[in-house]
């Protein structure tokens, strides 16, 4: 009986799938890295650790910028036309659809097939990198195209794919022991980026409309928060950025429930709660044995 309806963002709400532009290029000449751009950050941090030395990854997503509705200026679709390779996972970043369709002068690999993509109601949810399993999968097709773009470097990029497995396998292991008392439990989020985690770890994602971190929450939103933390033990809802000191009090006083910051990992920068994708993940494990009423 799910009083509060789950959102999705809007750039989700498509999946094309295929179009993923060009045949693998010429490749490399002498021993020059290869060229790859990906197009937000954790495609950026698979990649660049699935290449190693073999390969400068740029993301098109500049640090801390919201990736759902990226612009591309004159100079990242130049880098897309100019990349060796790129990784992007189709429907989650229009503009970069369309720069790959028309741009992309080497090889393009998209992920939504690897990756699973789930949908949920109606809709597509594109934040698969929540599941690190998931993530791993993205890898080793990641080390097959580069594999294909630079046969020389083949057996390095698929070494370096196993050695990524095993450590997203790490993190998927300490994170299911981690929240095995929270199995059952409600996720409440103002961001619904979590689908996944949630449901690799037993959590049920519930999603709270007109929740801004910013704004006073309005009268309704705060109503249907009220409501389901009465009927429901729900003790945190979580937000994605830093919930002003009003909301929290706010919500806090109207409602008996704690805010916390949950990372989605859409991004990284001096505002993150770890240095890369592995110490952010293991951050939003300890924000959610804090949080949630895990046994
Ligand atoms: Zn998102």
């Amino acid at each position: 009986m799910l009083r509060i309806r789950v959102v999705t963002i809007a750039a989700a709400l498509t999946l094309t799938l295929g179009a993923c532009g060009g045949s693998p290029s010429a490749g490399p000449t002498g021993n020059e890295p290869l060229q790859v751009a990906a197009s937000f950050y954790p495609l950026q941090w698979v990649t660049s650790q699935v290449a190693g030395e073999h390969a400068d990854v740029t993301s098109l997503t500049p640090p801390g910028a919201e990736p759902h509705d990226l612009e591309l200026g004159p100079r990242q679709v130049a880098t897309v036309a100019e990349a060796d390779l790129v990784v992007y996972l189709d429907g989650f970043q229009p503009a970069v659809d369309a720069a790959v369709a028309q741009e992309a002068g080497g090889s393009a690999l998209e992920v939504s097939d690897t990756a699973d993509l789930v949908e949920t109601g109606g809709t597509v949810d594109p934040h698969f990198w929540l599941d690190p399993t998931r993530l791993a999968d993205v890898a080793d097709a990641v080390a097959q195209r580069l594999g294909e773009v630079d046969p020389a470097h083949s057996a390095a990029f698929t070494e370096r794919a196993a050695e990524v497995r095993a450590r997203l396998e790490a993190l998927d292991a300490e994170l299911r022991e981690g929240l095995a008392g929270c199995a059952g439990t409600d996720l409440v989020t103002s961001h619904t980026a979590f689908g996944y985690l949630a449901a690799r770890y037993g959590m049920e994602q519930v999603g709270i409309t007109g929740l801004s971190p910013e704004s006073e929450p309005s009268p309704n939103a705060l109503a249907e928060v009220a409501d389901f933390v009465a009927d429901n033990d729900v003790r945190t809802v979580y937000s994605e950025t830093l919930v002003s000191p009003e909301v929290a009090k706010t919500l806090a006083r109207e409602t008996g429930v704690r805010t916390a910051v949950l990372d989605p990992l859409e991004g990284l920068s001096s505002e993150s709660s770890g240095e890369d994708y592995l110490a952010v993940m293991r951050a939003n494990l300890a924000v959610l044995q804090e949080g949630q009423p895990c046994r």
